[in-house]
Order: structure tokens, then sequence, then C-alpha cells
């Protein structure tokens, strides 16, 4: 199979080639053109590693009005260090999507610095739970007009104790959003979260 297949656009398939992919790992294969053609929630059993950033990155880059600079997508992620690593795939992916703003917030760091560059504009925001909380309830983000909504490593987000937390960010969002979840395991809680949140999800396992 080859990404030129999967409905990528041009500037995402020239960063493809710059980043040096030649081919689509599985999940990349299952879950892009789900997600580029339907509006639909998605509920991805992948373990790190087998290149899902790029399977919920490539089509939420496809998908964001550059035009508007409301945050339009949300990316829960478990750790700092994921957030930012989140972050960096993200911009290495969108490197000829001009306009486009990825914002990491994650705590123990400045978040009056963080606010800032919310404040410029970030069409899309990956986050740590405890955070984007705080954030929310201080103002500094504004997330009732996205459109998608990203849960990575779902299960490792309910096993550091982000339950409470997801579920007070995810009340703050749209009813009418696509909901992705990425998770390696599925235990009762993550399927909680699915069955609470989401709309008859579709389901890929790799
Ligand atoms: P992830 O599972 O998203 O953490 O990705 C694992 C690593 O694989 C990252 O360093 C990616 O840059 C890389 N990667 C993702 N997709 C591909 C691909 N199709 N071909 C080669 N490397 C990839």
């Amino acid at each position: 199979s080859k990404f030129e297949n999967l409905g990528l656009n041009e500037s995402l398939l020239s960063a493809i080639t710059d980043m040096g992919f030649e081919t689509p790992s599985e999940v990349q294969e299952k879950a892009i053109p789900i997600l580029l053609e339907d509006e639909t929630d998605l509920v991805a059993l992948a373990q790190t590693g087998t290149g899902k950033t790029a399977a919920f990155g490539f089509p939420l880059i496809q998908k964001i009005d550059v035009a508007s600079r409301t945050t339009q997508a949300l990316i829960l992620s478990p750790t700092r260090e994921l957030c930012l690593q989140i972050a960096k795939e993200m911009e290495a992916y969108s490197k000829y999507e001009k306009g486009l703003n990825i914002v990491a917030i994650y705590g123990g760091a400045s978040i009056t610095d963080q606010a800032r560059q919310i404040k410029r504009g970030a069409q899309i925001v990956v986050a740590t739970p405890g955070r984007m909380k705080d954030m929310i309830g201080r103002g500094m983000v504004d997330i009732t007009k996205i459109d998608y909504c990203v849960l990575d490593e779902a299960d490792e987000m309910l096993n550091m104790g982000f339950y409470e937390d997801i579920k007070d960010i995810l009340s703050n969002t749209p009813k009418e959003k696509s909901t992705w979840l990425f998770s390696a395991t599925m235990p009762k809680e993550v399927a909680t979260i699915a069955k609470k949140f989401m709309h008859q999800p579709k389901e890929i396992t790799v």
C-alpha cells in the first residue's frame, strides 16, 4: 500500500516524503481513510511505536481550517514528554501547511507562557489532562468549538488517575464533534469513556 492511495493532500505527501516514510504502517492504512472520509468516532487499539501519531495526525492536519484561528482540535495525552513528542511530530507533518499552529500545554512549565501561545491562535492543542483542566478553569483556553478530540494512550491516562479530569474536559466540548480514541488495551474504564462520550465508534485493531 502507498500513502498516495489514502486520500492525503499534496502538502502532507511532501512532508511524508521529507520524513523518509516509505509505506504506511498498519494502523495508518486502517485509520487514515476512515478519519479522512467520515465524520466518525473511532476506537483504535494500537500500541506505541505502531505509527499511531501519524494515523491521527495526518487526518487532523488535513481537516483543520487554517483560515480560522479558533481551536478546532484537542489531543489529550498522558505525559509532558508525550505531549511534546506529539506536537513535534505534528509540526514536521504540517511543515507545508501555512498558518497551522500547534501548541503543547502540560504541567511543570509556565502556565502564563502557555496561555500566551494559545492566545496567539492555536488550531490544535496537545495537552495533559491536569494542565488542560487548570487552563479551562482559568479561562485561558476555549475548547467549546472544537470539531475533533483525540484521546491518545487512553488506558495510560486512566491508569494515571485522569478519569475525572478527562470527564470534566470532555464536558466542556461540543456534543457534535468527532472523538478518536487510541489505546493499547481496553480495560473497563476505557470502555466506559467510549460508551459515555462517543457515538457508535468504528473500531480497528492492529
Ligand atoms: P508512534 O507510534 O506514533 O510513536 O511512531 C513511532 C515512530 O515511527 C515515530 O518515530 C514515527 O516518526 C515513525 N513512523 C511513523 N509512521 C511511519 C511510517 N509509515 N514509516 C516509517 N516510520 C514511521
